[in-house]
């Protein structure tokens, strides 16, 4: 029999779950784009929007996905020819990597692999050694969300000063925004790009490019940036359409107003904390089910664990079984490991990613938790026992 019908409950690494108060907002006759609610909603749209990034700098949105602000960023700020430092822990700085590619941008990737974080040393040593500053941006990944690793951007910030190197940090915060604490201003970060998609809460559609004041500097300096792309009209509109380079996002802009609403009534520490403790009750869990049997965590030390996702080694075939079974049998959908094999490598099969980024609470966690429990008892998985002990030992804790 199944146990599924009820509210499914979709635990991968974004999108996430969209809250019943963003759906509500979104559910309404289409709005007029001339005048009215619409146009006087943006001044505090956009400040609350750098709020959750701490900043009180600039802000462009697009009309796309992750990969469309990966470009834009790029576009406004190198030209064909640059060259980039790449620090690649796991897909997604590849992912950026080919997109700076594809704009004729030469990549000095330097990859730390699929389980420890960016060595800030390195990126010191390697920045020292460009004397002639051809290097024009370090792109960094946040929190990878194939790997679940978290880069210390403080640390990497220290190491470009340290080199006394001129190069722009960028930063890639799509899975961690709202989720795990970033802090643009403090943390001399000079683009940021986000989606909305994940620890933002709203639906696939927007993304956010964050900038400086160098960074604004380095596009003044461009010659010519694609219309489309370009952030300055965007981030200084003289008129409404241009926030958007066009139609605004309507719906999208009624459940973004509601997802910030509902960031900053908890508070963006808050917020911070709780994915923080969350986190700490997973990984207690999946610490015990490891004692024995063949489920690991990606990353082995707490500190370096992403707050918002977390990877999992448990073997082919037991990684697509178990996502199978939990979905099939208690309604939780969870991710499919990613960029740890190739699809169609039989070990593609040994890995999954629990989501836990945005609207994500104690009793939804506990309820995940149960139902992966379960699937490990019913496909007799070895497995350590008192995880689900163990996580609500972190949850009372807090
Ligand atoms: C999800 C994600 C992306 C890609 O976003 P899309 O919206 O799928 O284009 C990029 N980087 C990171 C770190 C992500 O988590």
């Amino acid at each position: 029999m199944t146990l599924r019908n009820g509210r499914p409950y979709l635990a991968i690494p974004g999108p996430s779950v969209v809250p019943d108060a963003v759906l509500r907002e979104m559910h309404r006759a289409a709005p007029n784009i001339y005048e009215g609610e619409l146009i006087d909603m943006m001044p505090a749209l956009i400040d609350d929007l750098k709020r959750v990034a701490r900043t009180e700098k600039h802000v462009a949105i697009y009309i796309s996905n992750g990969h469309g602000a990966w470009e834009a960023a790029l576009t406004n700020v190198l030209a064909p020819g640059d060259k980039v430092l790449v620090p690649a822990t796991g897909r997604f700085g590849h992912g950026w990597a080919e997109v700076a590619s594809g704009l004729g941008i030469k990549v000095e990737l330097e990859d730390f692999g699929k389980q420890s974080p960016v060595d800030p040393g390195r990126i010191e040593t390697l920045l020292r050694a460009d004397s002639a500053h051809q290097i024009k941006a370090v792109m960094i990944t946040h929190v990878d969300t194939s790997t679940s690793i978290r880069n210390d951007i403080p640390a990497i910030r220290a190491a470009m000063d340290a080199a006394g190197h001129p190069a722009l940090l960028m930063a890639d915060c799509i899975a961690s925004l709202a989720c795990d604490r970033f802090e643009m201003d403090a943390w001399g970060v000079d683009v940021m790009v986000a989606g909305s998609q994940k620890g933002l809460m709203v639906p696939p559609g927007l993304a956010f490019v964050y900038f400086g004041d160098r960074a604004a500097e380095a596009r003044a300096r461009r010659e010519l940036v694609s219309r489309y792309w370009d952030w300055v009209p965007r981030a200084d509109p003289a008129l409404f359409y241009q926030y958007f380079g066009g139609t605004a996002p309507t719906h999208h802009i009624f459940g973004l107003r509601a997802a910030l609403d509902m960031i900053h009534a908890e508070g963006i520490e808050a917020v911070w904390a709780r994915h923080a403790r969350l986190a700490q009750a997973i990984w207690a869990a999946c610490d015990t089910w490891a004692e024995d049997g063949p489920l690991a965590l990606n990353v082995a030390d707490k500190g370096l664990r992403s707050h918002a996702v977390t990877a999992l080694r448990i073997g082919a075939p037991h990684g697509t079984a178990l996502r199978s079974w939990v979905q099939e049998k208690a309604g939780v959908t969870l991710g499919i490991g990613l960029g740890m094999a190739e699809p169609g490598d039989p070990a593609w099969h040994g890995f999954f990613r629990i989501g836990h980024m945005g609207h994500v609470n104690a009793h939804m966690v506990q309820g995940m938790l149960g139902a992966v429990q379960a699937g490990l008892v019913a496909l007799d998985i070895p497995h350590g026992h008192g995880a689900l002990e163990a996580a609500s030992g972190v949850i009372a804790a807090a």
